[in-house]
């Protein structure tokens, strides 16, 4: 499932494409990834509307098209959006598509079916219903907040990380990437965390998820001091001499380096 900086990467991009341009129709070419609306219910709301305005909340993008009502694209494994003219240049999986007047197109892509389009009255009636904990990112979530929900956490730092019902937008790739960052091997037990170490993780979920945006989530664009761009086992670590290992961690292959980031168990 992409994470918060792969979501923010494809807000932005509607923001550049298909924003305040009027929509002519929707097609929707599969019914499957429609929540539980049908296709001329999509068709009826969103003809002649504009998309106004887009938001984020964790993994969540909400793109605005009329008074309380947002439409939530969910991406699944593999989803994304394309806005073209041309049909040539339509995607191969594109299951809806929406039409606008000036004669581009923009398609929600999703090859292995794993995503769903929503519909939502606001973006905090979402997350209540879903039970989506603050986003990250926001500036209200703070060194404070961030330590009042890790102090009551138990069991493994990466899957507290991963919780997105306590705190929303991190996920496997970048648990591992923060907690590389920060020193800590990602089974390491929360309750062991001393201030000093809870510090340095909300740092580093701060810097990893910034520079991951501003790097298109592209990992060869991440800075070489990271994790991703060297995500393999075996590799060298670029910040020690240690090697990189992997190991199931909760069920989630993660990647951490077998010298430099300490386990506290
Ligand atoms: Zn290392």
């Amino acid at each position: 499932m992409p994470e918060l900086p792969d979501v923010e990467v494809f807000r932005k991009y509607l923001n550049r494409t298909a924003l305040n341009k009027k929509i002519d129709k929707v097609e929707v070419r599969d019914n499957d990834i429609l929540s539980d609306h049908s296709a001329r219910s999509l068709q009826m709301q969103l003809k002649g509307k504009k998309f106004k305005a887009t938001k984020r909340r964790g993994k969540y993008m909400f793109v605005k098209f009329d008074k309380n009502a947002w439409l939530v694209p969910h991406f699944g494994m593999t989803g994304f959006l394309k806005y073209y003219k041309d049909e040539d240049k339509e995607t191969e999986h594109a299951r809806v598509v929406f039409d606008f007047t000036n004669g581009y197109k923009l398609a929600f892509d999703n090859q292995r079916k794993l995503g769903k389009v929503d519909i939502a009255k606001g973006v905090q009636e979402f997350a209540e219903k879903n039970d989506i904990g603050p986003d990250v990112l926001e500036d209200d979530f703070d060194l404070g907040k961030f330590k009042e929900i890790m102090d009551k956490k138990r069991g493994i730092v990466k899957s507290a990380l991963m919780d997105q019902k306590s705190m929303s937008g991190v996920g496997n790739i970048y648990s591992d990437e923060i907690l590389f960052r920060a020193g800590i091997h990602p089974a390491s037990k929360t309750e062991r965390l001393d201030n000093k170490q809870v510090k340095k993780i909300f740092r580093a979920l701060k810097t990893v998820l910034k520079k991951a945006i501003e790097a298109e989530v592209d990992p060869q664009k991440m800075p070489s001091s990271y994790l991703l761009p060297v995500r393999e086992e075996g590799h060298k670590c670029p910040e020690c001499s240690g090697k990189i290992k992997s190991s199931k961690f909760s069920g989630r292959t993660g990647y951490y380096c077998g010298k430099h980031q300490k386990q506290l168990s």
